[in-house]
């Protein structure tokens, strides 16, 4: 079997409503792109990549110069190919290959009539758990709902993603407003959600001594752990040392070199797999090898995916031993999937593992037609730009946080 073609085509799909974050937003809309890998015996393996806002269309059409004729099966001769460690300083291609990864595990599904899942161990779970992802929110464009502002509006929102979704834990996105802020907004999740459980993420901006007095105030609630709450493992590190939960974290270990300095000299608990960052879904597996021989914790990271990523997070999860908290999904901000029977469902806040050969989703050809064309119309959007702040941008550690009390519509372009 050998791979014939590859084709990229841009999406975006419209969000509930503009998800706010450390470094600015997301639009009101993904845009990802969809890859489409097939071989010369008429399958077509799928993958996606994206996060950023951006379309990655023109690297996937690069790349079959270096893949036509290439055998979809010999995947660590792909991670060669294209992402060769020293030739990845001049020209990192990790999440590239990730995508690429996934249509060539989801093409050897369908050629051996298997789940992805059963490629790489068999499954342990049918249904894999994830978080809440409660961000706050500008209100929707066009119809001016889905606010996420005040704490009262936090509160009902979680509890109401609790009763649609079945969520008991519940992840809360910060770094956008002052950290005390944020404090009283985490507390009033604890309050309005008794006996869940509860994460909470700024995004990497505090100073260390922030993080640290972030952190001692929380430990009396339910905490999963405490993610990312300063950028760099030294910060980690002394946060850890001076606050009583476990400090999880996306940013600062999301390769294997980072992984072997955390084992060595530990600054984080938990370690969040990103099937994009870490390189594929395999990366993934090996390096939750890792954390198991080290006794670390592991999770699964979201970057903001469609219902093709969605399905590797859950092949992934499907795997795990060590897979001991919910996943985190921005699955249930979405209003549509480009993917047959639209978008997964939730039960008792948990997805169920694709049971069809490969990744177990099939591209709703319509529905991709459509989201391109929307993309065509709307173009890539600045995911580290904030459309109220025009200019602004956050320092590491931040002091440049947004009002709570600043109500002002925000003109985003639909
Ligand atoms: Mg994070």
């Amino acid at each position: 079997m050998q791979i014939r073609d590859i084709r990229a085509t841009t999406v975006t799909v419209p969000l509930e409503a503009p998800l706010r974050h450390a470094n600015g937003c997301h639009w009101g809309r993904f845009v990802r792109t969809i890859v489409e890998v097939e071989t010369d015996n008429g399958l077509i393996g799928l993958g996606e990549m994206g996060g950023g806002g951006e379309s990655a269309e023109a690297v996937f059409r690069s790349l079959k110069a270096y893949l036509v004729g290439h055998d979809p099966a010999r995947l660590e001769e792909m991670r060669f190919l294209i992402a060769n460690p020293t030739a990845s300083l001049y020209n990192n291609r990790t999440q590239v290959l990730a995508a690429l990864e996934f249509a060539c595990l989801d093409i050897l599904g369908q050629a051996w009539d298997v789940p992805v899942c059963d490629i790489l161990g068999g499954r342990l779970r049918d249904r894999v758990p994830f978080a809440s992802y409660c961000f706050f929110r500008y209100p929707d464009a066009q119809s001016g709902a889905g606010e996420v502002r005040a704490i009262e509006q936090l509160a009902a929102y979680a509890c109401d993603l609790k009763r649609r979704c079945g969520f008991t834990t519940h992840k809360l996105k910060g770094g956008v407003f002052p950290p005390d802020y944020e404090l009283e907004a985490y507390r009033a999740l604890a309050a309005a959600l008794p006996g869940d459980s509860l994460r909470f993420d700024p995004n990497g901006v505090w100073s260390t001594e922030q993080a640290i007095r972030f952190g001692q105030a929380i430990e009396g609630l339910r905490n999963d752990y405490l993610e990312d709450p300063v950028f760099g493992l030294n910060g980690m590190r002394r946060t850890r040392q001076m606050v009583r939960i476990p400090l999880a974290t996306n940013t600062v270990v999301v390769n294997f070199e980072q992984l072997a300095a955390n084992a060595l000299d530990t600054a984080v608990d938990v370690i969040l797999l990103d099937t994009t960052f870490w390189g594929g879904v395999r990366a993934c597996v090996k390096a939750a090898g890792v954390c198991e021989t080290f006794q670390l914790g592991v999770a699964v990271h979201s970057s903001g995916e469609l219902g093709i990523q969605l399905a590797t997070m859950l092949h992934l999860g499907a795997v795990l031993p060590n897979l001991s908290f919910a996943a985190d999904a921005h699955y249930h901000h979405l209003t549509d999937d480009i993917i047959e029977g639209g978008l997964m469902r939730y039960q008792d806040g948990a997805i169920a593992v694709p049971r069809g050969p490969g990744l177990g989703v099939r591209l709703d050809r319509d529905k991709l037609r459509q989201y391109h064309e929307l993309y065509q119309r709307l173009g890539n959007y600045p995911y580290d730009q904030d459309p109220a702040r025009p200019g602004w941008a956050p320092i590491v550690p931040n002091d440049r946080w947004a009002d709570p009390n600043d109500s002002r519509p925000v003109r985003i372009p639909y």
